[in-house]
């Protein structure tokens, strides 16, 4: 492809998308694919000789079109929003052209400077001290990993690296039952086990009891165990619990614990101030990550990874071989020692388009249009007969019960299972399931750049439709 088509076709792609955005509305959210439909409709070989772009575009809408579950979809409130908008889309674009490599200073100063500025621009929105270091990991599940190596090596004098695993003691991390299941990936991950990863107990609210956190780390202590890292959340993804960040602070610095806080969805909210006080005691973790691609308009990757002492991150994974010695060395931040992977993707370029694009203004107003719509449904939902709220509302998170009279238990799960399935197939909007106290519970979540107040009251009305066909 010369630059001539790729000029092209690159304007004709570019216009596909505001078509598709423009569309949305008249796709399903969830794709109506059967499983094992592409992959019965694609070749088994790559193609020996080059085709045309028209033809494959052409196998685009005909084959993989009707894949596409449509998370941009104004009516979409399943898991979390994964956002994406015009000027962060621009600046993939772009970037994917530039073909930045960000590991080193050298390989990319422009990256990685940006990558600062921008971090540093996203740490004083969300209320942290100016201490604090910012890089732009791939994912949360990425961020937490880092978290819990470092905590690691903290814990064990760095000798873990060195040494391996084999005669330290066994490595505990401390999270609560609500905690998002990246914590357990990591703990496997990084050597703790799952065995080394304690289920802290929760109040009422579904927040960490630092009383029990306190006790089941000396208790572990001195029963041999190594307590090395507590995880906390400000919003889990279930029906976004928020631990007491500050309490739970002053229980880790007191056992000497890094601290680490997921705040993956909710963190974006701190931008307000209004929410700020569910993020209180955030300057005292060691470590924190919230993804501007769930609530910020940012296209998924860019997931925001804070650590009060990067030094520490830096020693628990930084390697230096000869090919990677480089002028910049010691200079500015060498992003490679901060993460696992060596090759860096340019991601703050599309999170700098939208943060200028929009302002932090306009961020601040869409999440708090998406909190107070979710409010207006949260009492909709509790004035409805045979419908109850699950849980307390979370920001923009509401969890739900249909719980028609005469059902309870094992029936009532079943009904809301079958509610969740059935408006999921509609495709007319997109719920999660999540449990509550082990039972059932259905969740909307508010997020995406393009719903509008109504998108969520048609939600509702379609979803008390569908629960009357079924009760
Ligand atoms: C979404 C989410 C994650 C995982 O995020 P990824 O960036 O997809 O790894 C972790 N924790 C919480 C609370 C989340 O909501």
């Amino acid at each position: 492809m010369d630059t001539d088509e790729f000029r092209r076709l690159g304007h004709a792609l570019i216009d596909r998308i505001a078509d598709y955005w423009d569309g949305i509305e008249d796709r399903p959210v969830r794709s109506r694919a059967k499983p094992g439909d592409i992959v019965a409709a694609l070749p088994a070989e790559a193609p020996e000789t080059g085709e045309g772009f028209d033809r494959i575009l052409a196998d685009f809408d005909r084959i993989l079109d009707p894949g596409l579950t449509n998370w941009a979809h104004p009516r979409f409130f399943a898991y979390f929003p994964a956002n994406i908008s015009p000027p962060a889309v621009l600046g993939e674009v772009l970037a994917a052209g530039l073909g930045q490599q960000a590991m080193l200073w050298e390989t990319s100063p422009a990256a990685n400077e940006l990558e600062a500025v921008t971090m540093a621009w996203l740490g004083k929105a969300i209320g942290l001290p100016d201490a604090f270091k910012g890089t732009i990991q791939d994912s949360a599940s990425t961020a937490t990993l880092c978290a819990l190596l470092a905590a690691r090596e903290k814990a064990l004098q760095w000798s873990g690296n060195t040494d391996g695993l084999s005669d330290k003691p066994a490595l505990t991390v401390y999270a609560s039952a609500e905690a998002h299941s990246s914590i357990d990936k990591a703990a496997r991950i990084a050597g703790y086990g799952d065995i080394g990863l304690r289920r802290v107990a929760t109040d009422a609210d579904f927040r960490m009891k630092p009383d029990a956190l306190d006790e089941m780390m000396t208790l572990d202590r001195a029963e041999g165990r190594l307590p090395a890292a507590v995880v906390a959340s400000v919003g889990a993804t279930g029906i976004g619990a928020v631990d007491p960040v500050r309490e739970v602070a002053a229980i880790a610095a007191r056992h000497g614990v890094y601290l680490h806080v997921d705040a993956a969805w909710a963190g974006s909210a701190l931008v307000c101030p209004e929410f700020r006080a569910l993020g209180d005691g955030i300057e005292l973790a060691d470590s924190l990550v919230f993804n501007p691609h769930k609530w910020m308009g940012v296209n998924f990757d860019c997931s925001a990874h804070f650590v009060k002492d990067p030094q520490v991150l830096r020693k628990a994974l930084s390697i230096l071989p000869a090919y990677l010695v480089s002028d910049g060395s010691g200079a500015g931040p060498e992003y490679r020692d901060w993460t696992i992977p060596l090759g860096r993707r340019f991601r703050a370029l599309k999170l700098w388009f939208a943060l200028r694009s929009y302002g932090m203004e306009a961020i601040r107003d869409m999440i708090r249009r998406h909190v107070a719509w979710a409010e207006e449904l949260e009492g909709l939902i509790a004035a409805e007969p045979g419908f109850a709220l699950a849980a307390p509302r979370s920001l923009a998170l509401v969890a739900f019960r249909l719980t028609p009279e005469g059902r309870d238990g094992a029936a009532l799960d079943t009904l809301n299972d079958r509610l969740i399935a059935t408006v999921n197939e509609t495709g007319f909007t997109y719920l999660t399931r999540t449990l509550v106290d082990g039972r059932v519970a259905v969740r909307v979540s508010v997020g995406n750049l393009l719903t509008e107040r109504r998108h969520v009251l048609e939600a509702w009305d379609h979803i008390r439709d569908v629960a009357k066909s079924l009760v």
